[in-house]
């Protein structure tokens, strides 16, 4: 039997990894992070709000995701590849994880409406979901270009019964729409912020990261399960870094397992890029230190991947932490050979995944060809987003 459970050591980091993470905030906020960060470290740890928890990711995402052996692409490959099915979960991708997670705990705070910033529209929708389910009011700011370009998850939002504010900041994209759903967030103090992957200030990197775990909890216990031992490597795309550090906290004290992380590449050159990792700078940006992307002078640069989830300057401290200390590789992958990736793995195993997801997969395959070894691949979300676009 596979047991659902996020993983308990992500509970004792306090915010830094080496140099890196930390809360980088204006005054005001310092008091309601502050605040967010004792209640959550009180709550997280005890069996009421852990079974709560564990029980929805049960019974409404549909946890625990499968882990599907892809006899096609393994004989293709020549490895044996496994797929940790996040693209299974209630909303399509493993972004309700932490959703679920967070809104848990703004309901036992008290909080009178919750707000969170999208791109896409994925982290908005999974955010609008959680708020129905426990009836609290959602609001989701969103860049005004975005609006347009993402008509079916707006309306997605506004069925679940939750109001989008599109932010003509700036570029109007996420960048304007985290800068303008933190602007609210310091004129209410009663709002809870749901922020949706592996970054910003303290604790949210702790958070995000605890409520995402379980990914790699399980995937750890299928693959012993299966297999009998563990393996060799394990694959994920990385944007924010949430899906990714899900499945590697599992395996971080495994020193025989390989951890490879794929950064959407763009078309593999600097400045067309999202692999931040690979061409950023140790940088503060939004409320935390990590790697980013900065110009010549070392100010943030708009990023560019042809994966919306993956279109993001900046990056979890821990990957900063984890690419310095050489646990984890990461690499670029051009949106060229994600989309290859797309299209092999729809025709192979009949899975169409995220073009985010398509990263770790063509990652994968190039670092697995003819290696006769076993490996897990994250598919963090499903592909139907992606179906309508000429790729
Ligand atoms: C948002 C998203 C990502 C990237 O975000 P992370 O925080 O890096 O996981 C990857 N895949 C899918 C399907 C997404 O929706």
């Amino acid at each position: 039997m596979i047991e659902v459970k996020p993983n308990p050591k992500m509970l004792v980091h306090q915010g830094t990894y080496g140099e890196y993470g930390g809360a980088y905030i204006p005054p005001v906020l310092e008091k309601q992070l502050q605040q967010l960060s004792d209640f959550f470290d009180k709550q997280a740890d005890t069996d009421e709000f852990k079974t709560e928890f564990v029980q929805l990711l049960k019974n409404y995402v549909g946890r625990p995701s499968a882990l599907f052996y892809a006899k096609n692409l393994s004989e293709y490959v020549g490895s044996k590849i496994y797929l940790k099915r996040e693209d299974l979960n209630h909303t399509g991708s493993h972004k309700i994880n932490n959703c679920i997670g967070q809104i848990l705990l703004a309901k036992k705070m008290g909080a009178k409406e919750i707000i969170a910033e999208t791109g896409a529209g994925q982290h908005g929708v999974a955010t609008a979901t959680a708020a129905a389910l426990l009836g609290i009011p959602c609001k989701v700011f969103m860049g005004a270009i975005d609006v347009e370009r993402q008509a079916l998850n707006v309306r997605r939002m506004h069925l679940l019964g939750a109001e989008v504010i599109p932010t003509e900041l700036g570029s109007r994209t996420l960048k304007d729409a985290v800068d303008a759903a933190l602007g609210y967030y310091i004129e209410n103090p009663d709002s809870f912020y749901l922020l949706g992957s592996h970054v910003g200030p303290h604790p949210y990197p702790k958070m995000v990261g605890y409520f995402q775990s379980v990914i790699g909890q399980e995937a750890r216990q299928q693959i012993l399960d299966f297999e009998n031992r563990l393996p060799d490597s394990i694959f994920a795309s990385v944007g924010g870094g949430s899906n990714a550090i899900g499945l590697f906290s599992a395996f971080l004290d495994d020193t025989e397992v390989e951890i490879h992380g794929a950064e959407g590449g763009g078309d593999g050159q600097y400045p067309n890029t999202a692999a931040t990792l690979t061409f950023g700078k140790p940088t503060v940006f939004q409320g935390t230190k990590s790697y980013c992307l900065v110009d010549a002078e070392g100010n943030p640069i708009p990023s560019k991947s042809i994966a919306a989830g993956l279109d993001y300057p900046g990056i979890s401290p821990q990957h900063a932490f984890l690419k310095d200390s050489n646990r984890a590789k990461y690499y670029p992958v051009t949106d060229q050979e994600a989309v290859s990736a797309y299209k092999l793995l729809s025709k192979l195993e009949g899975i169409t995944t995220a073009i985010e997801s398509a990263h770790a997969v063509a990652l994968a395959i190039k670092l697995l060809k003819n290696k006769n070894s076993l490996a897990i691949v994250n598919v963090s979300g499903r592909g139907d987003k992606d179906v309508e676009r000429d790729m």
